[in-house]
């Protein structure tokens, strides 16, 4: 199409250029029409600077018996001179030629497309005295506009191509989409299944120990019977906390769990675990201790903050064989505005590796030292999104086989009369 347009654009460019052309040279032909020797040459050199010009005459008008007839008076082909032009047709054509009018025809010739043009000479009562007629020779041209719809054709080619190769692809991205979204469903229908599986069990569970809690009240139990017993508690006591980290996972991701967010003195909560856990890690011949630094009240939901401390420190004592697990809190730095709760362990220590993974869903460390320590893998992945939805930030710092820290920071809660009592 834009090839077509620019041929049509050229070849109306080259009229104009012709008729300018012949609009001088019939000017002047007029006072020549009788001199053809002159005419001639003048033809010859116009033809040889323009090789497009393949056929050029200068016809004058003459009237026999009130018709018109048309006389050769110079041409460019020798043997046409003074030749009358008998063609009745021509001789029509050249009479339709109007004054102002010159008269342009496409022709098709074994050779290509000409230009025929026939131009007025006037006399001056502007009545037509004769006639130029030119023949054009297109061949050029259209020798440049075959070659240019060739490459026109194979950059079409090219650009359908591309367009089939988008296609082909952007139908692998709706598949892709589809699938995306199917596997979005899917995976909210397992969270909902494991949810609601996940409660179901609590209320049997529940039962089971309260049953156990009565039979280890009882006096008439034996040595065995007891051992017994302590071992159902434990075990159901792990089932329960399984399905209560499972319930956690379910609820912040259906975005269920709230958060009663208010100023909590952090001190007071850590003494609080730390104490609560010193049983077990003492019975483990570990040290937990407390060192409070610098802790102003923060901004956090006071049971959530608990769950985090019992995870974290648990953790720590549950992966430290011998040592100890030391807390500290203190600001870290005035113009951040947190405080933060470090949690260092002399445990068996985190690769770097595993480092990365440590805050994913079920990611639990496969080695030697933890086959004999039971988890879900849920517990820091549980945290991190707690922790991050208080505004909080967790990060962890290890040494494989030297110890593990967690550290745990929370933004200062900034009320002027809380702000008082912090650290005090
Ligand atoms: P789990 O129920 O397995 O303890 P968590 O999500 O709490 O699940 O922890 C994920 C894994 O991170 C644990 O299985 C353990 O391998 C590793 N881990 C967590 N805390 C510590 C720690 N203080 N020292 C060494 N490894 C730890």
């Amino acid at each position: 199409m834009f090839l077509d347009v620019s041929r049509n654009q050229q070849e109306k460019l080259e009229e104009t250029g012709i008729t300018l052309m012949l609009d001088a040279l019939s000017k002047f032909t007029l006072t020549h029409l009788n001199s053809g020797v002159f005419l001639q040459e003048k033809i010859r050199s116009i033809a040889k600077q323009n090789e497009i010009i393949v056929g050029f005459d200068i016809l004058r008008r003459e009237t026999k018996d009130g018709e018109s007839q048309y006389r050769v008076v110079a041409a460019l082909d020798d043997k046409n001179i003074n030749e009358l032009e008998e063609d009745v047709a021509v001789r029509s054509y050249y009479d339709l030629v109007r004054v102002e009018a010159p008269h342009f025809k496409m022709e098709t010739h074994a050779d290509g497309r000409h230009q025929m043009v026939a131009y007025p000479i006037l006399d001056n009562n502007r009545n037509i005295a004769g006639i130029i007629a030119l023949d054009v020779s297109m061949a050029r041209q259209d020798e440049i506009f075959a070659a240019n719809i060739q490459k026109a054709y194979i950059m079409l080619f090219g650009v359908v191509i591309l367009i089939g190769a988008l296609l082909v692809r952007q139908a692998k991205v709706i598949d892709y989409a589809v699938l995306y979204k199917r596997l979005k469903e899917v995976d909210q229908m397992k969270d909902d299944f494991v949810g609601m599986a996940a409660h179901e069990l609590r209320t049997p569970l529940t039962i089971i120990r309260g049953y156990t809690d009565i039979l280890a009240g009882s006096k008439r139990l034996t040595k065995t019977d007891r051992q017994m017993t302590t071992n159902i508690e434990a075990s159901s006591e792990h089932l329960n906390q399984m399905i209560g980290d499972i319930l956690d996972v379910s609820r912040l991701q259906q975005g269920r769990l709230s958060f009663k967010m208010k100023s909590v003195q952090p001190k007071d909560v850590i003494h609080g675990i730390v104490e609560s856990l010193k049983y077990t890690a003492n019975k483990k011949g570990l040290e937990l201790l407390y060192e409070a630094g610098e802790t102003p009240a923060i901004k956090v939901d006071v049971d959530r903050l608990k769950q985090v401390l019992i995870n974290i420190i648990g953790n720590a004592v549950k992966y430290t064989p011998e040592g100890s697990v030391t807390v500290t809190s203190y600001i870290e730095d005035i113009e951040k505005e947190m405080c933060v709760i470090r949690v260092s362990d002399t445990g068996i220590g985190i690769s770097a590796e595993d480092k990365e993974k440590l805050f994913s869903r079920f990611y639990r460390v496969r080695s030697k030292e933890t086959e004999e320590i039971r988890g879900t893998g849920l517990g820091l992945w549980i945290t991190k999104e707690i922790v991050t939805q208080m505004q909080g930030k967790i990060s962890v710092e290890s040494i494989k086989g030297k110890g593990t820290d967690f550290v745990l920071s929370f933004p200062i809660f900034k009320d002027k009369g809380s702000q008082e009592s912090a650290g005090k």
